[in-house]
């Protein structure tokens, strides 16, 4: 960390947040800026002009910045490509514009908090002369393995000779090919998303902090082994204080919803339940399952002995069989979206179907509830290993050679998961580690806990310096 100025703001820092415009970026980064203003900092998410309305926290600032598309975001770019470069060119100009504003306010900004697939936001940050943290998003794990291609380490594609070949990586366990990001095993797939998960490494070794959403606890071997590549602070679970530390008032939601959640149905619904009856289904904000995927879940849900809530985002109810919901209305609810975590925590959830993203897998073991597996794509396969293979909070659901998860696989996994009375030997050890697992996060959070000793140094470290002046020997 280079040397910085004084200017007699000791005690003040304001710090502003920017996150990738999606669901589960906007959620951790905003839970972040609620801790720094719990602890005194003036934290402000700046955010594109299309998901800047669909946030309100307590105690968190709103700016809008652009990406070029600011009626309707991405779906107005149409395709990634266009939409990253959009976003770099506008979102540099417009969060220079932001901080040059309040450079006059009586709170200059002194730190830009960047979410690590907008790179570009460090050399904004530095043009002004100010801080810039790089916040990682993804699991430890799967942030290595990008490190390792990064440093030249490993190359692409990530290709395994066979289904029972496993490529052994620094702080990893043996990974199989299904267990592997998918954009690597196949570079051609996105390209775009592959470069933006690539260019998270481009300057990183000129940010001044490291963030990562997760905890000593869960990712210790991995963060040690490639800590001189990868210097990362773990803060997280960054996910609402109720449900961990408790400590900031009527946190139970991130605050920031880009779809409308449909809450007092689902928790009337729930009521009636028994307890650990139902297994609540999510593929979270992109995943979009193919029809026939579709399907087999449906059949699998309506023929499983449990209850369930179904998330199926409005673009894609129309792949539902037809009357699916009617013939299913006394054991089933699908809604459009909720809030997950109201859910997660309610005493009739059992178990967690969940597409594995990092977010969702953060959420399962912070409220404690074991899960069945059905990742697609991306970091997804990584993180359903993790909890099956290392965490031993689930089971992961296995696809057939079209890589769909047949009705069969589907009720055979929540059949080991969901407790039944008494439950099998293999469920109670999931549970068990589930709770575990939720303790050893909640302590992470609490006063004290290696992820709050984290964000307390920093903050200290902001406020100790007071300072608006980054001196970078210009
Ligand atoms: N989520 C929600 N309501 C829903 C489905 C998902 O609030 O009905 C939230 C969930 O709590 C999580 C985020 O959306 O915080 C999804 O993030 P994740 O990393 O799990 O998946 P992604 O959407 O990025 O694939």
């Amino acid at each position: 960390m280079e040397e910085i100025k004084n200017d007699g703001r000791r005690g003040h820092a304001h710090v502003v947040l920017i996150p990738y415009p999606g669901q589960g970026h906007i959620n951790p980064l905003l839970q972040f800026a609620k801790h720094l203003a719990f602890r005194g900092v003036k934290a402000t998410l700046a955010t594109t002009h299309y998901t800047a309305r669909s946030i309100c926290a307590p105690n968190v600032g709103v700016e809008p910045i652009s990406d070029g598309f600011d009626e309707s975001g991405f779906a107005q770019a149409g395709s990634e490509d266009v939409y990253l470069n959009s976003f770099k060119s506008n979102g540099s100009r417009t969060l220079s514009q932001l901080i040059t504003k309040y450079k006059s306010s009586g709170f200059p900004v002194d730190c830009v908090v960047y979410d690590s697939f907008l790179p570009w936001a460090l050399d904004v940050a530095r043009e002004h002369g100010i801080y810039g943290a790089s916040f990682f998003t993804n699991s430890a794990a799967v942030s290595s393995i990008f490190c390792l291609l990064h440093s030249g380490q490993l190359s692409l594609p990530l290709k395994l000779d066979d289904d029972e070949s496993s490529l052994q990586l620094p702080g990893l366990p043996p990974l199989k090919s299904r267990d592997i990001p998918s954009f690597l095993q196949a570079p051609g797939s996105y390209p775009a998303y592959l470069a933006m998960k690539l260019s998270q490494f481009s300057n990183l070794e000129q940010a001044d902090w490291v963030f990562g959403n997760t905890f000593e606890a869960l990712e210790w071997e991995v963060a040690r082994t490639v800590s001189e590549l990868w210097p990362v602070k773990m803060i997280g679970p960054m996910v609402p204080s109720a449900y961990l530390d408790g400590r900031i008032e009527d946190d139970r939601g991130y605050g920031a919803s880009l779809w409308k959640p449909l809450g007092d149905e689902c928790m009337e619904w729930l009521e009636e339940k028994p307890c650990q009856s139902v297994a609540y289904v999510s593929f979270g904000s992109m995943v979009s399952l193919s029809a026939e995927q579709m399907e087999e879940m449906a059949w699998g849900l309506k023929d499983s002995d449990v209850n369930f809530i179904w998330v199926v985002r409005g673009s894609e109810l129309d792949k539902l069989p037809n009357g699916f919901i009617e013939s299913t209305r006394e054991k089933g609810l699908i809604v459009t979206w909720c809030n997950q975590l109201e859910m997660l925590a309610h005493r009739a959830i059992g178990c967690f179907v969940t597409h594995c993203g990092w977010n969702s897998t953060l959420e399962g073991l912070s409220l404690g509830v074991p899960m069945v597996g059905v990742p697609k794509w991306a970091d997804q396969l990584t993180d359903a290993k993790f909890i099956e293979g290392v965490w031993r909070v689930g089971v992961r659901a296995k696809e057939d050679e079209k890589g769909i998860v047949r009705r069969e696989e589907l009720i055979a996994c929540l059949k080991q998961v969901i407790l039944k009375s008494g439950g099998s030997s293999d469920e109670m050890v999931m549970r068990r580690n589930a709770r575990e697992w939720r303790g050893l996060a909640k302590e992470a959070m609490s006063e004290g806990g290696s992820s709050d000793k984290s964000i307390a140094q920093f903050v200290e470290h902001l406020k100790s310096r007071g300072r608006n002046g980054y001196s970078n020997g210009n």
